[in-house]
């Protein structure tokens, strides 16, 4: 069965491919490390979902053992959190941080129907169908001046 994740993801790709606008990544991060406690980790583009799949990861990439299992996301994918998040909320392997962090965010979340965090710094700017809409209605009102000159012809005649 479908998530609402994936439906959602769908249906972003559709009004990108649509209105010809892709979604921008707006802000900065503000340092508070919330993103490294609740991770998602994907491997072969496929979310990882058990502790075995988790391993094998690790085996091949062993870089990645620095992340712990803490749960389970409701839609199956298995939540981690990374060992590498000091006391103060900072990483404290920066400069050899992995290219999963070094990305964050991607606009390949946004496709894939996540969202960010309220208080994350970072947001995803978007275009929808709305804006498309009043921006063309507002481009059917003449401008004023343009409206004024044509009243002071009339009044000529
Ligand atoms: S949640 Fe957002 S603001 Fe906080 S550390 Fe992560 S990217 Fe930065
Ligand atoms: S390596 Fe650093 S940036 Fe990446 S998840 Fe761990 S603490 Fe966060």
């Amino acid at each position: 069965m479908f998530s609402l994740k994936f439906y959602t993801g769908l249906f972003r790709r559709f009004r990108s491919l649509v209105l010809r606008r892709k979604v921008e990544i707006t802000g900065q991060c503000k340092g508070c490390g919330r993103c490294c406690e609740n991770i998602l980790l994907k491997d072969g583009g496929r979310w990882l979902t058990s502790k075995r799949k988790f391993r094998k990861l690790c085996e091949r990439e062993p870089e990645h053992a620095r992340f712990d299992i803490v749960g389970k996301d409701d839609t199956g994918p298995l939540v981690f959190s990374c060992s590498k998040l000091g006391d103060d909320n900072f990483c404290t392997c920066y400069e050899s941080r992995l290219p999963l962090c070094k990305n964050y965010p991607s606009k390949s979340l946004y496709y894939q129907g996540d969202w960010l965090r309220a208080d994350c710094g970072f947001s995803f700017k978007v275009t929808t169908f709305r804006d498309i809409y009043m921006r063309r209605k507002r481009s059917e009102i003449p401008p004023f001046s343009e409206v004024l000159h044509q009243k002071i012809e009339q009044e000529k005649k």
